[in-house]
């Protein structure tokens, strides 16, 4: 009897069918048969229900909520996301960087904390992470970087080896796998960690005038961080913890909040800066360039439809709105081609026409046609026309534009006086851990490098960690050397079995 309290099912054409139960066979015992529409249909779309995983960024969450202005920055910006008293409608996702998308939400990784404003000039990604610096500097080093830290060729499993092979041969890494191995390379919830743009961008304000900025999102819940047996635990009990902890405190009305500072650097400082201000690998020291307050932004609805909102939602750092550009860091500028064309690879080339990554204001734009293209398309299809399409209207002062003179070369950026890659984490190994976090660091390190890493990749590891700070890199040797007793020449790469030890920790 058919339940009338509830809406009938239909095909996905919406017509209605005739049994949830049973297929539609020649007598009761008899072969299924082809005209059963509905049975086909639905195996049919079952086989079609996963999308290529995010590469990488695979595992991760998001909610929706709103960004308010609460202080006035209009002298280093004109874009209106960011003028006093502008409450602007958003969208947020955490990941980890190298797991899957089913992997346990607490292994030691960096995690991407990518936001998406939806404002009156357009889409504004902020697409960051919970670290301020990255493991390269140049994005040719990029996709070699993420293929060290997944799974081996062979066996498909990770590798502690490879990832301190390619960290110890890129000692740009140091600043980023200090952080890693402290107390903030595993934070406890999403909701207890900081957010950075990691990347310098530019501003313009409406006297055009230009400032470069680095932004960080600080959380208000403050920060909490699980340490390595901590997270191992959950890993288990709970792989999914971090997804559950955003969606059931935002379902309980505890809404989360990050309030948004920016450290801003006059245009003209950048020439002569100690340290080179686009490399992706350093910070700006706060003694230099002081955190400023902006606003606030607050996550107060969960998703409804995971595959449609966080699934498809799909952010590229160059989605930047009049007032605000990019910089001259290779690996941002990389990003602005590389984001986008993932999401043309993974989700089609109408991508920003799936509701969660729609803009607010009007799209007249020139592109057409395309798998999956909803929005229709009007003539005249070409530029300039005289039939009255879109016509750009340039504008005064557009952020991202900078001199540059030099000839093409395939070159390191230009060194300056503080560039080295030790200084920045031998800093926050000496000045700003303590005893029990440099002691949980150097734990962390040495249970990190006793899983499967070859003697000759450990013994540039040591030097590695010397060169950031003499005495923890002698503390890693002791504690590695004792760890191991006599078995000191850990298989490594050249055989599958070292992979079996690493499993478990990441
Ligand atoms: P400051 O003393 O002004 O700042 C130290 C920073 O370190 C604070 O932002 C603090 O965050 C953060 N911090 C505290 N514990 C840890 C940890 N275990 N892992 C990572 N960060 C931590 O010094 P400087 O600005 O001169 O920076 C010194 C070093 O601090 C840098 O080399 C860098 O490694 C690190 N750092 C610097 C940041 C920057 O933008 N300048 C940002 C984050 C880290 P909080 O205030 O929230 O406690």
């Amino acid at each position: 009897m058919a339940d009338k309290t509830v809406p009938p099912t239909t095909t996905t054409a919406g017509i209605r069918v005739q049994s949830d139960e049973h297929s539609l066979t020649v007598g009761r015992d008899g072969p299924i048969v082809l005209n059963d529409h509905y049975l086909i249909e639905q195996m049919a779309n079952f086989n079609r229900e996963r999308i290529p995983e995010r590469q990488p960024h695979a595992k991760g969450s998001g909610a929706f909520g709103h960004f308010e202005v609460t202080n006035d920055v209009t002298k280093y910006t004109k874009a209106k996301l960011f003028q006093p008293g502008a409450k602007t409608d958003m969208a947020a996702r955490f990941s980890t960087v190298a797991g899957e998308r089913g992997s346990p939400d607490t292994w030691r990784d960096p995690r991407g904390f990518s936001l998406k404003f939806y404002t009156e000039d357009g889409n504004f990604d902020m697409v960051g992470n919970n670290t301020p610096v990255f493991f390269v500097r140049d994005p040719i080093k990029f996709q070699q970087f993420i293929r060290s830290q997944k799974r081996r060729q062979d066996n498909g499993l990770r590798d502690h080896d490879m990832q301190w092979d390619f960290w110890t041969l890129s000692p740009e890494s140091a600043h980023q796998v200090t952080w890693l191995m402290g107390d903030r390379g595993i934070p406890k919830t999403w909701r207890h960690m900081n957010g950075y743009s990691s990347h310098t961008y530019s501003l313009v304000n409406a006297e055009g005038e230009m400032f470069w900025v680095k932004f960080h999102f600080k959380t208000d819940q403050g920060i909490e961080c699980f340490t390595q047996e901590e997270a191992d635990k959950m890993a288990g009990a709970d792989s999914d913890y971090h997804r559950r902890d955003l969606f059931n405190a935002i379902a309980s009305g505890d809404h989360p909040s990050w309030t948004l500072y920016w450290q801003i650097m006059p245009f003209e400082d950048a020439k002569t800066y100690r340290i080179n201000p686009f490399d992706l690998t350093k910070v700006w020291p706060h003694d230099d360039y002081p955190l400023i307050e902006v606003g606030r932004f607050t996550l107060t609805r969960n998703p409804t439809d995971f595959h449609t909102e966080i699934e498809q939602l799909a952010f590229e750092p160059n989605n930047m709105v009049p007032g605000v550009g990019l910089s001259p860091d290779k690996m941002l500028l990389a990003r602005g081609f590389s984001y986008a064309d993932a999401h043309r690879a993974r989700l089609g080339v109408n991508y920003k026409q799936i509701p969660v990554n729609k803009p607010v204001c009007p799209v007249h734009s020139y592109s057409k046609d395309g798998a999956m293209r909803v929005e229709k398309v009007e003539d005249p299809v070409y530029a300039p026309n005289s039939y009255g399409g879109p016509a750009a209207q340039p504008y005064e002062g557009e952020a991202g534009l900078w001199y540059s003179d030099g000839e093409m070369v395939r070159q390191a950026y230009t060194l300056r006086e503080d560039d080295d890659d030790w200084s920045q984490p031998g800093k926050l190994v000496r000045e700003v851990m303590d005893d029990a976090a440099r002691d949980r660091f150097v734990n962390n390190v040495v249970g990190h490098l006793c899983q499967g890493v070859s003697e000759k990749v450990l013994q540039r590891a040591f030097e590695y960690w010397r060169n950031v700070d003499k005495d923890a890199g002698d503390r890693i040797e002791k504690g590695v050397r004792e760890k191991l007793g006599g078995k000191s020449d850990q298989p490594g790469m050249a055989s599958a079995e070292s992979t079996k030890q690493v499993e478990p920790a990441e």
